[in-house]
């Protein structure tokens, strides 16, 4: 008896075990020097797929390219232009690059509000428009959009990044809609703290203003919504963007899908 999925492939990533064989597949992942982009774009290469990994810091994007077999490309997301000059043909794109800004509301720098929108608004918009086209046209395409626990759930002090990340999650609903036609997906995963330098500065900044120790910032201050009582890890993420880019997701589309232990259950 067969269990009526497609056999598997014979990739990298099948013998694997993941079932996820992406050899002629071309991926765009930005943000791809640090964290989550990075392990996304180790990710995505060792099934097979050519990565363009684009990032602002050159020598962290150059150095992933170049143990990935992939191409760098070297890029401020917060600047239209060379956004532009990006590959237009590829098959998956992974809308990644972010940053952070804590402040309270009312003492909220304009122009970090504007950057925050920017990089992670404004820069997978301008992506999504000038992928979309190709992957439509080809029948076959794969967005997946790192949002994040604050896609769906406020915090204090962080309306750039909240702000943004709400904003992502409708972005990608409306690629999801206008894709499905077309055998185009797109969707959000939703992590938790993952332990990245992203995190990294918030644990040292939090130790510092609060006179504590790191592991009691990690303890009492990121983890108190999260029941698994630990941080994710870059490589559990990028399982889960591989597995939306796999065989058996064409109908999981316009989904935010939480990685966040059991923080948005609660
Ligand atoms: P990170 O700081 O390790 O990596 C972010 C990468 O984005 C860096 O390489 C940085 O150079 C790049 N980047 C920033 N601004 C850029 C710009 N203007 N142009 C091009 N590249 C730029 O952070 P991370 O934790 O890996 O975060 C990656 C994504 O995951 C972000 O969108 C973040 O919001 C999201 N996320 C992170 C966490 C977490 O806890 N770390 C949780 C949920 C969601």
């Amino acid at each position: 008896m067969t269990s009526g999925f497609p056999p598997p492939a014979h990739g990298t990533a099948a013998a694997a075990g993941t079932g996820t064989d992406l050899a002629g597949r071309t991926a765009l992942v930005t943000g791809a020097g640090s964290g989550i982009g990075r392990a996304c774009a180790v990710a995505l290469a060792a099934a097979g797929a050519h990565v363009h990994a684009v990032d602002v810091d050159g020598a962290a994007v150059r150095s992933v390219a170049e143990a990935i077999g992939g191409r760098a490309h070297v890029v401020d997301l917060a600047q239209a232009e060379p956004i532009g000059e990006l590959p237009t043909a590829v098959d998956i794109l992974v809308n990644n690059a972010g940053l952070q800004h804590v402040a309270p509301l009312a003492e909220f720098p304009p122009e970090r509000f504007e950057l925050l929108q920017r990089v992670m608004v404004h820069a997978p918009f301008l992506l999504l428009r000038q992928t979309l086209p190709y992957m439509c046209a080809q029948g076959w395409g794969r967005i997946v959009n790192i949002s994040s626990v604050h896609g769906r759930r406020a915090s204090a002090f962080k309306a750039g990044y909240v702000t943004a990340k709400h904003a992502l999650e409708g972005l990608s609903k409306v690629a999801a809609i206008e894709g499905a036609p077309h055998g185009v997906t797109s969707n959000c995963v939703n992590p938790g703290y993952v332990r990245t330098p992203l995190v990294e500065r918030q644990i040292s900044a939090q130790a510092a203003a609060h006179g504590i120790a790191a592991d009691q910032v990690v303890a009492d201050v990121l983890l108190t919504r999260s029941a698994v009582k630990r941080l994710i890890e870059p490589q559990e993420v990028a399982a889960a963007v591989l597995w939306l880019c796999g065989p058996h997701t064409g109908y999981v589309t316009g989904a935010s899908i939480p990685l966040d232990g059991g923080w948005s259950a609660t």
